[in-house]
């Protein structure tokens, strides 16, 4: 009998809300148009691969942009992200690993579940330059990079790290070590209007007919007075001009945006992160053991609502009011879809 996935998201969703965990892994049910976030943080993943492939950047916006899932202005923000992390690292020659073998599929066996298997892919699996072998793990947030943030405290205890920690040992006898390669995602939003300038980069202003203000002495005015009905040319940032400016910000302070760092595992962290994985599996074939006797089987999969888990939720609308749905009628907006990170069924043997 083939046995149940349990994905490093997938396990993350069971402890976060197990209702949500029924929507996406045993369902099925997917957004048929994913947040910007997602989209984003998909294309400049496609980026990242094509970068460690060896490609040049046009070939990396190229992949990002693959599947048209973007609009100009996510297209013009992926631009922007992609080239200056090539600024940053260099466009092509890395220089932190001397190889690269990108986007590795792994299973794992669950120590104590008969019923489970970890499976899960790796960004890549890297040669240091003084030959250590490490997984490589590409990441885009929202966080603070610093030294001091936080943000590195929890990744020592991110379930994506200890599941990959638990492959490599299980396959090598040794603890690994992950790199992680983070890039802190821009917050500038597009500008509804931007100043024109002439061909001395000075600014432009514009009297009630639309006249260039001149002054006196023949110099152009700088500054406008609106008292007299004088504004400054401008225009609505074009997408182009966008993108521009995230890559100049982003290069303007590559410690801000860009961090990598190696993250290593313990084996108290291996043997913690193995009890709570197993008590995962417990939950949830409790989980599907109840729903065969209940009314519905979302019913069995409690909420967990609060603020921080609802106001993200794809099925917020579903849920909290309660619809029923089933895999033959997907609510508008969503459709059934096979575990997309794998291309298995994630929970169909619980269903
Ligand atoms: S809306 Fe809230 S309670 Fe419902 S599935 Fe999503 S996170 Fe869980």
């Amino acid at each position: 009998m083939s046995k149940i996935i349990l994905t490093a998201s997938s396990m993350a969703c069971a402890l976060r809300c197990p209702r949500r965990y029924w929507y996406d892994n045993i369902l099925g049910l997917k957004e048929a148009n994913p947040s910007e976030a997602l989209r984003i943080g998909t294309a400049v993943h496609n980026g990242g691969e094509a970068r460690a492939k060896g490609l040049d950047f046009g070939a990396q916006y190229a992949a990002a942009l693959t599947g048209g899932t973007l609009d100009e202005w996510m297209a013009a923000k992926v631009f922007g992200i992609l080239g200056a992390y090539c600024k940053r690292y260099g466009e092509t020659d890395d220089c932190d690993y001397a190889a690269m073998n990108p986007e590795v599929e792994f299973t794992n066996p669950i120590d104590g579940s008969r019923t489970f298997e970890q499976r899960g892919k790796v960004d890549g699996l890297a040669v240091l330059k003084d030959g250590r072998k490490v997984v490589w793990e590409r990441k885009t947030t929202s966080d603070d990079l610093a030294e001091t943030s936080d943000y590195w405290s929890r990744l020592k205890f991110n379930i994506q790290l200890l599941a990959y920690a638990d492959w490599v040992y299980r396959s090598s006898g040794e603890l690994g070590v992950c790199v992680y390669d983070v890039i802190r995602k821009p917050q500038l939003q597009p500008k509804a209007n931007i100043p024109d300038l002439d061909e001395n980069g000075l600014p432009i202003v514009l009297d009630a007919n639309g006249q260039r203000c001149i002054k006196r002495d023949g110099t152009p005015k700088k500054t406008a007075d609106s008292a007299k009905g004088e504004r400054m040319a401008g225009h609505a940032e074009t997408p182009d001009e966008y993108g521009a400016r995230i890559l100049e910000a982003m290069s303007a302070e590559p410690e801000r945006y860009f961090a990598r760092r190696e993250v290593a595992v313990t084996f108290d962290m291996l043997a913690e992160f193995r009890r709570e994985r197993l008590g995962v599996c417990r939950m949830l074939l409790h989980f599907a053991a109840e729903a065969r006797k209940s009314e519905r089987p979302e019913y069995a999969y409690p909420r967990a609502c609060n603020p921080d888990n609802c106001r993200s939720c794809p099925f917020a609308g579903v849920c909290l009011n309660r619809l029923p749905v089933d895999a033959k009628n997907p609510p508008e907006g969503f459709r059934i879809a096979l575990h997309e990170e794998l291309a298995e069924p994630h929970g169909a043997a619980m269903a």
